[in-house]
């Protein structure tokens, strides 16, 4: 089986090239490496023992894209590439919208004229919108910014796509919060500037790098009063990627939606206490202003994942903290180090 890995060189693409290649898959990336260092590849290359085919090119070249697929035999795609901050999509939302959606058009037609029928896509738990609690996947779909929007169009096209060519397989994963590294701490998270997220921020302030975390809210309706969020390792989430990939094989249905999350919320202090046990010490931190946009709770409901994959997350927020420590410590300045 030979599959196609758009964003390989990407965070959560590196984690699942290193697992299908370990799962006997041949595997070849295509990454702009517009959010991704090219010292990746070494580090894969490394942990697989094999080499790893990579080819540079933006996505939203369909001659590009289509002339890969004439030269390669694919089985199958995992589509990970596309942008994917929040505040940037906000800010260059027509870059968002031709990125995205432009990358999909150029994978699925080139699909479409070579016969490649199963494709496994990037979608995320954004597009409950603010309905993130306890989400099932019958629940209604909307989004509350440019990137988010990119997510439920991209999955309203594949499913139009679905209905006009019924012998392609579709799985629209709704990934909640990836957080963590490879157990060996080669390869990981590696934003460029500074963190929007919560992990990469807690790992820069631990590491020395930021002075202390600012907490985005104290007054929530939660356990704590700071924001809820459903962390899944990146480990779990790579290996739902190829549960997926080995049920699109074996199904009659079209389209399958399937929530990638273990169903638990942890708060913002919960993932810091983690972090500081994985660290040895304590982190510094301030309480400030609700972050515009953000929302009280989310957390997965992962029964049909668990159900019709046979999958379920195994890795704890001390796993998630430890991992993500290792990668950093390990590597201060990411892959530019
Ligand atoms: N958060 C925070 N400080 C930060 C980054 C995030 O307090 O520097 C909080 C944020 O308000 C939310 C949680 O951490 O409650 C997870 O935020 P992240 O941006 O990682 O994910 P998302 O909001 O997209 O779920």
């Amino acid at each position: 089986m030979k599959i196609l890995v758009s964003g390989g060189a990407g965070y959560i693409g590196s984690h699942t090239v290193v697992q299908l290649v370990a799962a006997g898959y041949d595997v070849v990336i295509v990454d702009n490496f517009s959010n991704a260092h090219p010292t990746v590849l070494a580090r894969m290359e490394s942990l697989t023992g094999t080499s790893i085919p990579l080819h540079s090119f933006d996505l939203t070249d369909h001659d590009k894209t289509e002339h890969l697929f004439a030269t390669e035999d694919f089985d199958g795609v995992i589509h990970f590439a596309g942008h994917k901050a929040v505040g940037e999509s906000v800010e260059k939302p027509l870059d968002y919208y031709e990125n995205n959606l432009g990358s999909t058009f150029s994978i699925v037609r080139a699909m479409q004229r070579y016969d490649v029928d199963k494709l496994v896509f990037s979608s995320s738990a954004t597009v409950y919108g603010e309905d993130q609690a306890a989400a099932t996947e019958d629940r209604r779909t909307y989004a509350t910014n440019p990137y988010g929007w990119t997510k439920v169009m991209q999955e309203q096209i594949l499913r139009d796509v679905a209905v006009a060519a019924p012998h392609m397989r579709f799985a629209l994963l709704r990934y909640f919060n990836p957080v963590g590294a490879h157990p060996s701490g080669t390869i990981g998270e590696d934003p460029s500037g500074i963190p929007n997220n919560l992990v990469p921020y807690i790992a820069q302030v631990a590491v020395g790098k930021r002075e202390k975390l600012m907490i985005f809210g104290g007054d929530y309706d939660t356990v704590d009063g700071t924001g809820v969020r459903d962390y899944i390792h990146v480990e779990d989430l790579a290996a739902g990627h190829i549960a997926a990939l080995k049920a699109l094989e074996e199904t009659d249905e079209a389209v399958h939606t399937w929530n990638l999350g273990s169903g638990k919320g942890t708060s913002v202090l919960e993932m810091l206490r983690a972090f500081e046990k994985a660290v040895g010490r304590e982190i510094p931190y301030e309480i400030v202003a609700r972050r515009p946009g953000d929302i009280a709770t989310s957390y997965a409901d992962p029964t049909k994942a668990n159900a019709e994959l046979g999958w379920s997350t195994k890795k704890t927020v001390e796993e998630m903290a430890a991992d993500t420590w290792r990668w950093q410590s390990q590597n201060p300045e990411g892959f530019a180090g």
